[in-house]
Parts: C-alpha cells; sequence; structure tokens
C-alpha cells in the first residue's frame, strides 16, 4: 500500500495490480473515492467516518469497513481476508424488473458477495 497525499493504493492479493485507489477529501463535503475496481464510484461520508475510514485503510483493518458499509472495500473478501483487484473477481450484473440492481461477483476461492449496489 502506497501513501500519497490521502491516496492509498490497495494492491491485490494475487498479482501486482491496484484493486482500487482510495481517496478522502479532506474538506467538506467529505467524500470517499474509489477508482479503478467497478469502475470509479463516490460516497459522501461523515467526518466521524471519514476519520474511522483513514484510519482503518491505513491498517488495512478491511474488515471493520466493510462493517462500516460492505460498499467500502468491494475488492475485499473476508472469507479470505485478502484484497483482489477486479481480474480475479468473476463478476455478473443482477437486474430488477429490467433495471440494475447489483453486481455480484465471487472470488478466487468461491465465496459470493455484492461488489456493488
Ligand atoms: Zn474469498
Ligand atoms: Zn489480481
Amino acid at each position: 500500500m502506497i501513501f500519497r497525499k490521502k491516496s492509498i493504493e490497495v494492491t491485490c492479493s494475487l498479482c501486482a495490480n491496484t484493486c482500487a485507489t482510495i481517496t478522502l477529501s479532506e474538506r467538506k463535503p467529505y467524500s470517499l473515492f474509489i477508482e479503478g475496481f467497478l469502475g470509479n464510484a463516490t460516497f459522501r461520508v461523515d467526518r466521524l467516518i471519514r476519520n474511522h475510514l483513514i484510519k482503518y485503510y491505513q491498517s488495512k483493518d478491511f474488515h471493520k469497513i466493510q462493517e462500516i458499509d460492505n460498499e467500502y472495500a468491494p475488492f475485499y473478501c473476508k472469507e479470505c481476508k485478502m484484497c483482489y483487484c477486479i481480474a480475479h473477481w468473476k463478476y455478473w450484473t443482477v437486474y430488477d424488473d429490467g433495471f440494475y440492481d447489483a453486481t455480484r461477483g465471487v472470488c478466487p476461492n468461491g465465496h459470493e458477495k455484492t461488489l456493488d449496489d
């Protein structure tokens, strides 16, 4: 994991690829940017959550991050306790009545989870 300003690169447990680049804005409105996993995602967070997230991303405590919100560490498999880049997830889109509902994925060890919703 490399620290560049407030950006953190999460590397894949199996290859040299980056799972995602995490950035937390330093000013209001506080936002979390997750780039390079399933496209780019932005989440609005409050100050307390932001401070927790900085601490947890830096200590690679992805389990705690997923307890806040699964979507804040979509690349992490809690059964394996590992992070995988998008190339290592087998994923598919779930539609509900013709509308996008979620992206589900299976990690290299067969654990299924929601990657995005
Ligand atoms: Zn797994
Ligand atoms: Zn990988």
